[in-house]
């Protein structure tokens, strides 16, 4: 049994299989996801025959860090792991005013296709386990505490803690939907991380049933659109999902995911000079999202080796911005980090296959 992938319920369940008290359930779970423990003998509090009888018939993820690179501009670390079968998968850790934010990967891969996008060129190769989604949080924070002596909930821990988590790595989480489930459960239960709903976010390049599903959920997690695009036409040419369900639908189910969650949701739209950076993608993106209550978040692509899309300078983005504004659009432009290292999506996790 791979209790890295166990929420408190499975776990119980598992644990009073075993014939134990369901207490032990909560002390296991708090030595994985408090301690980040990743060896049953580290679990002082279970009797020696308990950890034994574990350490035979159950089994701990942890990832293996096998790169990792710093930022030398704002810090940001990128790291790539290797899991159990040998994959591979990016994430990253930044570090902002509001909080130590993580950045992890939801497939092996991807098979969405965009065409400015890294992480899909080699294709799709597994979905990742909630435990394997869980253990890129837990193996940066393990990262970030190693080799210091931070009290549990003291002023130092609460600074160092990973408070938010992003769903924008490599994959595209609602492929991977009743495991991004579990994932979302374990890394917000208190017995664990503890990482507030508000602070979560999944982004998605518009699977429309499962956003609406999604939603029925009633979450408090945000929700990012990748739109990319103001268009149906242009949207197609950039997102094969497009072809499959289409620019309005996409925005009809974000506007029924702020609706029944009553959270604002965000539309991503990296700009790609000379494709959808015009005034008039302005006017009809305006358009699109009018009378919504949404934030776009204006990303200039990030160019990749393989493709040709170029970023627009600052000031024409920021022009964007400021026409969007005009309409109404509550819009701002990301501020790009880790340019020095490997940022952009699947990058580093590439030139290590090649
Ligand atoms: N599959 C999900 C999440 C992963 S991608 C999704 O599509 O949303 C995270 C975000 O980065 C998406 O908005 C994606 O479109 C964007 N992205 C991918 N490659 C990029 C690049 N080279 N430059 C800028 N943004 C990029």
């Amino acid at each position: 049994m791979n209790l890295s992938d166990l929420d408190i319920d499975k776990l119980t369940e598992y644990i009073t299989s075993l014939g134990e008290k369901k207490f032990r359930a909560k002390q296991i779970y708090k030595w994985l996801h408090v301690n980040l423990a990743t060896d049953f003998s580290e679990m002082t509090d279970l009797s020696k025959a308990l950890r034994e009888k574990l350490s035979q018939e159950a089994h701990i993820t942890t990832l293996t860090p096998v790169e990792i690179q710093t930022s030398q501009e704002d810090g940001t670390k990128k790291y790539l792991f290797a899991l159990d079968d040998g994959n591979l998968v990016e994430s990253v850790l930044m570090r902002y005013k509001f909080g130590v934010s993580v950045c992890i990967s939801s497939q092996v891969g991807c098979r969405m296709g965009c065409r400015f996008c890294a992480s899909t060129i080699d294709g799709w190769l597994r979905n990742l386990t909630p435990g394997e989604m869980l253990g890129q949080v837990e193996a940066i924070q393990r990262d970030i505490f190693h080799g210091r002596n931070i009290a549990p909930r003291s002023e130092e821990y609460e600074r160092e803690r990973i408070s938010h988590v992003v769903v924008m790595g490599t994959g595209e989480p609602l492929d991977n939907y009743e495991n991004l489930l579990i994932f979302l459960r374990m890394l917000t239960d208190a017995n664990g991380l503890n990482i507030s709903q508000r602070n979560v976010t999944v982004s998605t390049c518009g699977i429309v049933p499962r956003i609406r599903e999604l939603a029925d959920e009633r979450l408090q997690i945000t929700l990012a659109l990748s739109l990319h695009a103001s268009n149906q036409e242009k949207r197609k040419a950039l997102m094969p999902i497009s072809a499959k369900y289409d620019i309005i639908e996409a925005v009809e189910a974000m506007k029924y995911y702020q609706q029944t969650t009553g959270r604002r949701v965000t539309f991503e739209y990296s700009l790609i000079s000379g494709v959808n950076d015009t005034p008039q993608d302005a006017r009809e993106l305006s358009g699109l999202l009018h009378g919504m209550n949404a934030h776009v978040n204006l990303i200039p692509v990030n160019p990749i080796r393989e493709r040709t899309f170029e970023s627009p300078s600052r000031a024409a983005a920021e022009a964007f911005a400021s026409l969007l504004a005009k309409y109404g659009i509550n819009a701002t432009i990301r501020r790009e980090m880790g340019r020095d290292i490997d940022g952009a999506c699947g990058q580093l996790r590439r030139r290590h296959l090649k």
